[in-house]
């Protein structure tokens, strides 16, 4: 059986006996080393998918000797409440569900029905497969939005990028199905890589003008160390702006909040907005106020890190609310990471970086 493509996890810091809490909750806002704040908070709650993305879990690693997460290894939806509470009373206003595809953990509705009821705003990533079948559910649980991957309109295209023959059909069903249940507007995403589906930018541009739902191109990037990368597969965002607005003319519209990752462009003739976010060709670390808690509860401050802080460990072992309050405020308060910022096309890191489909997108 294959291992698993996880970094080294750091040990855990606390040493508090079980059921014992620190004294005094941090005090005042919760920065970073680089003055950032911690307002998002993705959770990746299974790292198992349906689909084989060429360049996210590809098929060659992936395959049926793969050792996925056994399930006493994920997070409980209880643990994933309490990690969430926590984040939420220190200024969390975000909540993404990811994966792997999160809808292929059971129950997941249950695990939203329960965010739901803190004040932040509950979004999901998924490739829209199960979709139809989910989607009243979802809504009904509480979700408030959702993002649906879809890397290319024609069948062919999409099917080699999935790699698991799925057809587009399903997903624009799906994208229909939240629709129609009120998750929109709905973001669409697709993830560049040149040679391979770049041919789709007008074709998915020409789609979903007028269909309320909001384009977003996203650069290929250097996740994980088991796709390939190269940076001449990148497709700069400039260039994908510069394709669409010699066929329909955009202007440049401000963001919607501070940090956020897209850089919007409406559509001159009223047609609807795209997004485009430039991961790799205009790194936005300075502002990035996300973090990550993976399926088994590693804590990650950057989707390139190569190690995570145990969670799961302090939670199984008993640790009170507020060592947890400490642990994730001293992971925070030390953040320092910047890595796209610093990443060049021969950027070679020593042991192996973070899966996305562990870490979650
Ligand atoms: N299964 C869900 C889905 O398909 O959206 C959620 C998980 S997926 C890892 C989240 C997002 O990460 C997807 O939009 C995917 O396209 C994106 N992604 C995965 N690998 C990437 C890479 N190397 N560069 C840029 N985006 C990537």
């Amino acid at each position: 059986m294959k291992a698993r493509i996880i970094p080294i996890v750091r040990a855990v810091r606390t040493t508090l006996p079980p059921g014992r809490d620190l004294v005094a909750p941090p005090e005042g806002e919760l920065l970073d080393l680089r003055q950032r704040r911690v307002r998002d908070l993705r959770i990746s709650v299974t790292d198992r998918c349906n689909f084989r993305c060429v360049y996210c879990m590809p098929k060659e690693i992936f395959d049926d000797d793969y050792a996925f997460l056994p399930r006493s290894k994920l997070l409980s939806f209880e643990e994933i409440m309490r990690v969430a509470r926590i984040f939420v009373e220190q200024g969390v206003e975000k909540i993404r569900l990811t994966g792997g595809e999160p809808l292929l953990r059971r129950h997941i509705e249950n695990l939203i029905e329960q965010l739901a009821k803190l004040p932040v705003e509950i979004t999901l990533t998924t490739n829209g497969s199960l979709l139809r079948k989910k989607a009243r559910a979802l809504k009904d649980a509480g979700l408030n939005r959702v993002t649906v991957s879809l890397d290319g309109i024609a069948d062919d295209v999409f099917k080699r990028m999935n790699d698991v023959d799925y057809a587009v059909g399903d997903v624009l069903d799906g994208i229909a199905a939240a629709a129609e249940v009120g998750l929109a507007p709905i973001k669409v995403n697709c993830v560049l890589k040149r040679g391979a589906n770049d041919d789709q930018i007008l074709p998915l541009a020409r789609h979903f003008r007028h269909s309320g739902h909001i384009l977003r191109f996203i650069e290929y990037m250097d996740v994980g160390s088991s796709n390939g990368w190269r940076m001449d597969e990148v497709v700069p965002s400039a260039e994908v702006v510069a394709r669409i607005n010699a066929e329909f003319p955009l202007q440049a519209v401000g963001a919607n909040y501070p940090g956020e990752v897209a850089a919007r462009w409406r559509y001159k003739d009223g047609g609807g907005e795209i997004g485009v976010i430039s991961s790799v060709t205009q790194a936005f670390c300075s502002s990035c106020t996300r973090i990550r808690l993976s399926t088994e509860g590693q804590l990650y401050t950057c989707l390139f890190a190569q190690s995570g802080h145990d969670l799961r460990a302090m939670l199984r072992q008993g640790a009170g609310d507020e060592a947890l309050r400490r642990e994730i405020a001293a992971v925070w308060r030390g953040r320092d990471d910047r890595y796209s910022e610093i990443r060049t096309a021969a950027t070679v890191l020593p042991g192996s970086k973070v899966e996305m489909s562990y870490i979650g997108g």
